[in-house]
């Protein structure tokens, strides 16, 4: 294993980092995900990512187990707070106190700030009684010893955000295709002596998906996925890689692709990037040439989003994901593109800009139609049972924005529930209604529940029995 600096922490990462995200959540997958850690600790790897809500709520057991079994000795562990859930400073010292005891350690190696967006939301988490404060109280008391951030935002805004000087490390989504996008803000965040860690490396699984597509990066006979790795690993800025680890082979593919390292210089990869799109389905590479739209639509991030419906054969629901993630954007927001072509007469890759955001509109306006149908079904103007959510999935999470949107506010005769934890409490979409346990269930005296996690379905239904009275309606969205 070849390890880093991180930044100037003095801590040694190792050049492949474990991301729990992708951990099986379920009760039986428990011990084998334990094992997995271990297996990666036996690989050299001492780097793990973290939080409340991976894997379900799972993650940071499977890795206090995995630390209870093994010990702490030189391995670090990574926590996170996002604004949505912990909007205050107080928030944020329960968050780290609960992954503290989750992790079985004494505190946490590296926090922080999850998924910036943009600026707007920069500026809340740094305000006065912010979550940001909540970790620098946390920092002189001992129980993190770093506070870093992840981002989603472009370059520029990062480097806005460095400027400020007020983190030691940046986990950011780095690849093969978006790199152009990135680029400026990692080697900003090296030149701010910042460690990096890269999410995202095979983009989101975009890159195994479609080797065909990617096949240029597959040099001297490795996969494709080794040469993605190797691809983020040349950037000297680059101090780790999550692998987001599902299964032992995750595991085994990436150690090896830095064991291979050929040293292909970092510009060499970027002309071998550069020659990955075909002229029949041209891909955005996220240059942000075009940025300057009058209408202040931000075209790299829709773009970004609609290359993920072409690879992934025109997924709407893939789409969806994707959009929320780069655009903040919810499947019914349509985008206000007045077709006055400028971005088309810049456009590097001669995009059809135009027709892929009508496209875009189309797709939004089915889903437009798809919410309005789901409102008048579970919430009727003629009135509705008392009615718990349990769970908010990003259906649930869509359908009520969809009816903020549209209608103005939320469904009136609604609680919320969740069987984590780590969530009770936690303010819902920016209301002031917060997440309930399910004991609670009867002594609200909900007289519906919808459960809106699919995957957990039945597990919920059979916990439910416990939790409400008799003639209650168990209803899935
Ligand atoms: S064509 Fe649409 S997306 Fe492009 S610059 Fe004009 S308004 Fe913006
Ligand atoms: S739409 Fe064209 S100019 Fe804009 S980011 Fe994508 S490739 Fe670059």
């Amino acid at each position: 294993m070849l390890y880093r600096e991180y930044g100037t922490t003095g801590k040694k990462i190792s050049l492949i980092g474990m991301g729990t995200v992708r951990l099986q959540p379920d009760k039986a997958s428990f011990s084998k995900n334990v094992a997995l850690v271990l297996k990666a600790i036996e690989l050299g790897i001492n780097f793990f990512d973290t939080a409340s809500t991976y894997a379900a709520g799972t993650a940071e057991k499977v890795m206090g187990e995995a630390i209870k079994q093994y010990g702490k000795h030189d391995l670090y562990v990574t926590n996170k707070t996002m604004l949505s859930m912990d909007p205050t400073a107080d928030d944020v010292l329960r968050r780290i106190d609960t992954a503290i005891s989750n992790l079985n350690v004494d505190k946490i190696d590296f926090f922080h700030m999850w998924s910036v967006l943009t600026l707007d939301q920069y500026k809340k988490i740094i305000a006065p009684g912010g979550p940001y404060e909540g970790a620098l109280k946390a920092k002189e008391q001992g129980l993190i010893d770093h506070i870093c951030f992840s981002a989603h935002c472009s370059g520029e805004e990062l480097v806005q955000i460095l400027n400020d000087e007020r983190f030691e490390g940046v986990i950011l989504g780095f690849n093969a295709l978006n790199y152009r996008h990135r680029l400026s803000g990692i080697k900003a965040a090296g030149e701010h002596g910042l460690g990096v860690a890269i999410m995202n490396p095979l983009g989101g699984g975009m890159i195994p998906r479609n080797p065909d597509y990617f096949a240029a990066l597959k040099q001297g006979g490795e996969s494709v996925v080794e040469g993605a790795i190797r691809f983020v690993a040349s950037h000297k800025e680059v101090t780790s890689l999550l692998i987001g680890v599902n299964e032992e082979r995750d595991l085994l593919e990436a150690v090896k692709a830095i064991e291979n390292d050929n040293n292909i210089p970092v510009e060499q990869w970027h002309s071998i990037a550069n020659k990955m799109n075909p002229i029949d389905a041209p891909l955005c590479t996220m240059c942000d040439y075009c940025k300057d739209c009058p209408k202040k639509i931000h075209i790299s991030r829709q773009m970004g989003s609609y290359n993920e419906y072409i690879l992934s054969n025109k997924n709407e629901i893939h789409f969806h994901e994707w959009r929320k993630m780069f655009c903040n954007s919810y499947p019914f927001e349509t985008v206000d593109c007045i077709k006055c072509g400028r971005c088309e007469r810049i456009c590097t890759q001669h995009l059809p800009i135009i027709k892929r955001m009508e496209e875009i509109n189309e797709i939004c306006g089915r889903e437009k139609e798809k919410q309005e149908g789901l409102l008048k079904k579970y919430f009727p103007d003629s009135g509705y049972p008392k009615t718990a959510i349990y769970g908010l999935s990003i259906d649930a999470e869509t359908m009520l924005r969809a009816s903020v949107t549209l209608y103005g506010h939320m469904p009136e005769n609604i609680w919320f529930f969740d069987s984590n934890p780590a969530k009770w409490g936690t303010k819902v979409l920016d209301s002031d209604r917060t997440i309930h346990q399910p004991s609670e269930l009867r002594d609200l005296d909900i007289e519906r529940v919808i459960i809106t996690a699919k995957k957990y379905e039945q597990e919920i239904r059979e916990m439910l029995k416990d939790y409400v009275k008799d003639g209650t309606i168990i209803d899935a969205l």
